[in-house]
């Protein structure tokens, strides 16, 4: 049957932003849903099972700079939930890389992290909004399959341009200076293949390769990293590259990139399964001045995501942190 949604804040994205923006306002006592299009929470924050391992598949690792995020990873770590992985990676080359400055994973995979923060939240997964309204002084939200929610106030945490979508398809005008400021916000797309190896990878410490400049600039074995029991390769494709084979079928792109894995996966080794997954908005390429935009002339209107608290992991928690503050400041 499709779900009736009847709350005070509808959170729009189960990622990062939305999870902890849902966290802020069932702190101040406000009530939020969370609906997400995805069958699990997390968003980018992926790990997938494959071949009887896992993968992580979106976000690889995370870095630590604001304070309030650096008092939340030490609960991560202190629990055991978090580690760190490394302090930087190498090119491949024989050239030193590492700066120093620590880069933290999640045990069981870096969605265990959002499946944590979801813990006590009110999330429907498989809701997959169409539009987004405000009727009668409600906001009216609709999705696939006739599910609906009302609600007084809503925050929009999927890429921007897709919030734009739902806005535009429940007719909402926004002002001329938020659309300009919205527009502007740009992503890159990364197509990240899932490899499955029989036999041995030749991977220096920690288990995996950065190469901004090279086709294929992320190369990680989730099994060094301590999440599979497998040997599951993580290969994401720089954005020019990405772009350059965006439209070619799967089995076309898993080829290309199997020839770029040849110096890594050895010649006695075999590939024994592949799986590609296209990410459209990976990552943000410019973004928003601060940490969530209030919408003008619109009531209890928010838009947060890593698009406004930075382009990574931390810029996400902190957006939505943000964000849920304002909102509970605003319906109070
Ligand atoms: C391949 C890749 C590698 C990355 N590597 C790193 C890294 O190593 N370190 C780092 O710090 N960051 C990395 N990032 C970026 C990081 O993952 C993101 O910054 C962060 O997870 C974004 O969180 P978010 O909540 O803003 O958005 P998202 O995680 O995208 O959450 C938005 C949610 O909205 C949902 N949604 C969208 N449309 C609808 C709809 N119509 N109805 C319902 N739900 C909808 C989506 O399903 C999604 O769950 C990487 C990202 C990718 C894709």
């Amino acid at each position: 049957m499709a779900e009736m949604i009847q709350t005070d804040v509808l959170i729009v994205g189960a990622g990062l932003a939305g999870l902890n923006a849902a966290r802020i306002l069932n702190a101040e006592g406000i009530h939020a849903v969370l609906v997400d299009k995805g069958r699990s929470v997390g968003g980018r924050m992926a790990t997938r099972r494959i071949g009887g391992g896992l993968a992580d598949h979106g976000a690889q690792f995370f870095t630590v700079r604001d304070p309030e995020f650096q008092t939340m990873l030490d609960g991560w770590l202190a629990d055991g939930l978090a580690f760190e992985w490394s302090r930087g990676w190498s090119d491949g080359s024989l050239a030193e890389t590492r700066d120093g400055h620590s880069r933290y994973a999640i045990r069981g995979g870096m969605n265990a992290l959002a499946k944590h923060l979801a813990q006590g939240l009110d999330v429907r997964v498989n809701f997959k909004v169409e539009a987004v309204a405000h009727v009668d002084n409600v906001w009216r939200i609709t999705a696939e399959g006739g599910g609906l929610a009302h609600a007084r106030a809503v925050l929009l945490t999927p890429p921007v341009p897709q919030s734009l979508a739902l806005l535009d398809s429940g007719r909402v005008a926004l002002s001329e200076a938020d659309r300009r400021a919205l527009e502007a916000i740009k992503y890159e797309p990364c197509l990240t293949a899932m490899i499955v190896v029989d036999g041995d990878v030749r991977l220096p410490a920690p288990g995996a390769i950065q190469r901004p400049e090279a086709p294929l600039s992320w190369i990680s074995d989730n099994r060094r990293k301590g999440i599979s029991d497998v040997l599951v390769l993580t290969a994401q494709a720089s954005a020019v590259y990405s772009q350059q084979l965006w439209e070619r079928t799967d089995s076309e792109i898993a080829s290309a990139l199997q020839v770029d894995l040849l110096p890594i996966i050895g010649e006695q080794s075999r590939i024994v399964e592949m799986e590609i997954k296209r990410w459209r908005y990976a990552q943000v390429t410019s973004t928003y001045r601060a940490r969530f935009l209030m919408a003008e002339g619109q009531p209890n209107l928010v838009f947060a995501g890593d698009a406004f608290g930075g382009p990574r992991v931390e810029g996400a928690v902190l957006s939505g942190l943000a964000a849920g503050r304002a909102l509970a400041a605003a319906l109070r």
